[in-house]
């Protein structure tokens, strides 16, 4: 039966009654975190601030940062808060230089997250006579597993697809009339070329909406998808520490996404300062959590660049909204959904006895990404054969798959033929600026 909301009664929970909940939690995950989380206790210790200091939402500026940086030094287990027996899952992000940042899970928590994931489902129209399609990347990335559980929740016929093989992807979606469709923003564009090129108009599949997230996308694309698709595409946003996809999603007024205030409480500060910035500021998106058991994490820093606004939206939800990622504070960059930073391309490099002159080019072809990297050869191999070169190009091209999990076209190029900058060197040319996408 459809309904409009998930869980009303927090969904739809007046504003003060909302700060009430998490004034009453915050205090709760601080003393909770504080006695079984030794990294942070120190953290905290070192601050000068102890849980007594927090008595509501209002003392929150006083509680220490946690940033990516920590997560990679506590792995794999400085951050868990609870014993590894109470625990039944863990995801991953991509790595960087070998080192993965992990969460972990209790099923309470699994269970939160699924409940977010399916707020965002049911916001989208999905319920129990809805045929579900999964395409996200099923295994560590939490894409899969998150909307996969949201779906189940809500009681839609699910299609654990994973991500790739588009031809089955396209049967299966014609032959089991999908309705609901979530994958990559991306993905979900070249599903809809496929389908133009196999001879479907929008109007042959019976998908009625898409749920897009975990990379930048702009709202041409959004205009895009809709048409070739002929569907309403809701945007979702989420991160792996703090629980996966369903952090904050869209509801049919796709004028930003509402965040799960009551598991979620969420600040903007100067990325630069650390200063708390009033509600309407650009900055960047710190989450505390508020009900996590195994993986609580208090003022973790996204580095993700938004606004956020408490505005009345005519869907009735009160929880608070994000804009779109405007940026990263960081030099992540995000390429096929997938989380690379270059300091894991330096990695491969030394590995392979290369020095680290390198180039990376991002842009986009048919709304998918396209990632080169220009490698400088060392001077004693140059000029190598031809066939040697895409030896050595195919070698260095396998270990990157490895170390990125998404496979870069890599070119050779001859010594010192990559312009030196006086600076910063200029490592990152991303070309899919001129389409709007900033991350
Ligand atoms: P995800 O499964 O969401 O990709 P990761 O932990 O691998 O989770 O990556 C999280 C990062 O992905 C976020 O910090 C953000 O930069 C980016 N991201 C996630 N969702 C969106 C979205 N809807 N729009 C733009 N960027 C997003
Ligand atoms: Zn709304």
């Amino acid at each position: 039966m459809q309904k409009k909301y998930y869980q009303p009664e927090f969904e739809t929970m007046p504003a003060e009654e909302i700060k009430k909940l998490q004034d009453q939690k915050l205090v709760k995950q601080v003393r909770y975190v504080y006695d079984n989380v030794k990294y942070y206790r120190d953290l905290m210790d070192e601050k000068g601030v102890s849980p007594d200091d927090i008595k509501s939402t209002d003392d929150l500026y006083k509680l220490p940062f946690l940033k990516k940086d920590d997560l990679r030094e506590a792995y794999p287990y400085g951050l868990l808060a609870t014993d590894l027996h109470n625990c039944v899952r863990i995801q991953s992000t991509s790595g960087t230089t070998g080192k993965r940042v992990v969460a972990f899970y209790t099923q309470n928590d699994v269970d939160m997250w699924e409940e977010c994931c399916a707020r965002a489902l049911t916001a989208a129209g999905a319920d129990d006579n809805d045929v579900c399609q999964v395409c996200y990347g099923y295994g560590l990335f939490t894409g899969g597993a998150g909307l996969h559980g949201g779906s189940h929740k809500v009681g839609c016929l699910t299609l654990p697809m994973s991500s790739g093989n588009t031809d089955r992807q396209i049967q299966f979606m014609m032959d089991l009339n999908s309705t609901i469709l979530c994958c990559t923003p991306s993905y979900a564009a070249y599903l809809g070329e496929s389908l133009r090129e196999k001879g479907y108009k929008a109007e042959d599949n019976k998908l009625k909406a898409g749920i897009f997230g975990a990379e930048p996308w702009t709202e041409e694309m959004r205009r895009d998808i809709e048409k070739t698709l002929g569907i309403k595409a809701y945007d979702i946003y989420g991160l792996t520490e703090i629980s996966g996809p369903g952090v904050a999603f869209e509801c049919e007024e796709q004028s930003g996404m509402h965040i799960n205030e009551d598991h979620f409480l969420a600040e903007i500060i100067d990325p630069e300062t650390g200063e708390v910035l009033p509600l309407g500021s650009k900055g960047e998106l710190v989450f505390t959590s508020l009900d996590k058991e195994a993986f609580p994490l208090l003022r973790y820093r996204t580095r993700d660049i938004c606004i956020l606004t408490r505005e009345k939206c005519s869907c009735g939800r009160t929880f608070l909204k994000m804009t779109k990622p405007l940026g990263r504070s960081d030099d992540m960059m995000i390429i096929r959904g997938v989380n690379v930073f270059p300091s894991q391309i330096e990695a491969v490099l030394l590995n392979n006895g290369y020095a680290p002159n390198y180039q990376i080019v991002l842009d986009r072809v048919n709304n998918s990404d396209t990632f080169e990297i220009n490698v400088e050869m060392q001077t004693e191999d140059f000029p190598d054969a031809p066939k040697d070169i895409t030896t050595k190009e195919k070698k260095l091209q396998d270990a990157m798959k490895a170390m990125l999990g998404i496979n870069p076209k890599i070119h050779l190029v001859a010594p010192k033929s990559i312009a030196r900058s006086e600076g910063k060197a200029v490592r990152v040319i991303d070309n899919r600026r001129r389409y709007g996408i900033t991350i």
